[in-house]
């Protein structure tokens, strides 16, 4: 039977639910079907784009009976790029969205206890559009004009972008700018199919307490042509850009950012304000990408802790120290680690300009580093986690096990992992609630703050 199915068939499905990265989930001849770009309830003439053992894969072609919940997708490019996956649905069912996303996970791990966790409802955005203050653009030569865009999914085809509906327009500034300007000086850009030319990626990010920008060219080589003009004209019509630097990545590669790094001109990092706190940024260090739903995370994350003045608290997986640092003075002492050096350093200098005295930041993985704090005799009072999509290592987890701190919060990016994290954790912790909160509106990802009361 499965035979029989072909690329570029088209047959109508009823859609029951979404999959955790938004597409719509049906049953063609009692096969999986995952639709990109349909909803729940919805019936639709779908197209077959992929075959698979165990699923087919496919797009909408037409809409026959469209959910109540279908909205005209915010941005034109909705459908070509990823980051807007979610662009077809109202923000009220992003967001309830976004809580089955955790249910979902949950339900695939089954941590102890996991029917009667309190799922809290996703606390939305007043803003969902024009969030991002990063953008980490592709750059290509096309038609003898120089675009930076994404790439279409699955693929390195660029896709133009001038405007994006979630990109803070300030980012967006830079980067068309930025695009004119190496047009003007006739600088190569990076071709992938010969493996030539200079510049590949534009990444800028903007400060939304101070509008400061930070550019980083990521190039394919050392030398940088007309590099002085270039700096010029940067100083003179972007002014905002307070940061340039080039990062060096030779080759076709699938990774974005290569070892080294260099400021070209400029200061070496941007200032955000975060709650009463002023907060230094290198390029290479991780920043919350919303910045009004870090305000709301954050103040989250502070209630479901409720740490009281005489406790110590370890910031694992710190960054530039934002959390451990927003906590420092309703703590006894805060210690912290982050593997990315120069973000270690931006938090020790981030405590410094804040006039905290009473925290720590040290470089290193979490899964070593808080063993060795534990070894020397360091027992925290509470912990606080923000891993990366990955979740916690097993000798993190095993050395929270052996430390039980009294208060134990988890700030996840990816309910999967979380759930996953879950199954160990509650061996000596039980969920308290899940509070989902939307970092990323328009996309499927999903962030969650998870308060513990220990057994
Ligand atoms: N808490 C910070 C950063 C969270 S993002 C904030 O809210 O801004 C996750 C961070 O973990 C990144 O800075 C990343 O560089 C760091 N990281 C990744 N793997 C790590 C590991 N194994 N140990 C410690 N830090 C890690």
């Amino acid at each position: 039977m499965e035979n029989t199915v072909k690329i570029g068939q088209r047959f109508p499905l009823t859609i029951k639910r979404l999959d955790i990265n938004g597409a719509g989930i049906g049953y063609y001849k009692r096969k999986i079907t995952f639709v990109t770009g349909a909803l729940p309830e919805e019936v639709v003439v779908a197209e077959v784009t992929g075959i698979h053992e165990r699923y087919l894969e496919a797009k909408v072609h037409r809409v026959k009976v469209p959910s109540k919940h279908r909205v005209t997708p915010v941005d034109p490019k909705y459908g070509q790029v990823g980051g807007i996956e979610l662009g077809h649905l109202d923000y009220q069912a992003q967001l309830a969205f976004k809580r089955d996303v955790v249910a979902q996970a949950l339900a695939k791990f089954k941590p102890t206890g996991w029917q009667h966790y309190d799922l809290r409802p996703t606390i939305g955005a007043a803003d969902p559009l024009h969030y991002r203050n990063k953008a980490q653009f592709q750059v290509r030569s096309i038609d003898g004009h120089v675009r930076a865009g994404l790439y279409a999914p699955n693929s390195h085809d660029l896709v133009p972008l001038e405007t994006f509906a979630t990109q803070r327009p300030l980012t967006m500034q830079v980067i068309n700018h930025l695009c004119g300007l190496l047009e003007q000086l006739d600088i190569p850009i990076y071709s992938e199919r010969t493996n030539s030319g200079i510049v590949k990626t534009l990444v800028v990010r903007e400060s939304a307490a101070t509008s400061e920008a930070q550019l980083t060219l990521i190039t394919n080589s050392e030398k940088l042509p007309h590099q002085a003009r270039l700096l010029d004209a940067i100083a003179r019509e972007l002014p905002m850009v307070v940061t340039v630097m080039q990062n060096v990545n030779p080759g076709k590669t699938s990774l974005i950012w290569g070892a080294e790094s260099h400021l070209l001109a400029g200061q070496p990092y941007i200032t955000e304000r975060i709650g009463d706190l002023d907060f230094q940024l290198s390029p290479q260090a991780f920043l919350q990408l919303n910045p009004a739903q870090t305000e709301v995370l954050y103040a989250t994350a502070r209630t479901a802790l409720a740490l009281a003045p005489h406790e110590t608290l370890v910031d694992a997986y710190a960054g530039i120290g934002t959390i451990g640092l927003s906590l420092a003075h309703t703590a006894q002492a805060v210690r912290g680690m982050e593997v990315i050096p120069e973000a270690v350093a931006d938090a020790q200098a981030n405590a410094l300009r804040n006039g905290i005295t009473n925290a720590h930041y040290e470089v290193g993985t979490a899964e070593t580093v808080l063993p060795k704090w534990l070894a020397e005799g360091f027992r925290p009072d509470a912990v606080i986690v923000d891993p990366p999509r990955a979740g916690l290592d097993g000798p993190f987890i095993q050395a929270l096990l052996r430390a039980r701190p009294k208060k134990f919060v988890y700030i996840s990016c990816n309910p999967s992992t979380l759930a996953r994290d879950l199954v160990a954790l509650t061996r000596a912790y039980t969920v308290d609630y899940i509070q989902s909160i939307d970092m990323f509106p328009q996309t499927a990802r999903c962030e969650a703050v998870v308060k513990f009361t220990r057994r």
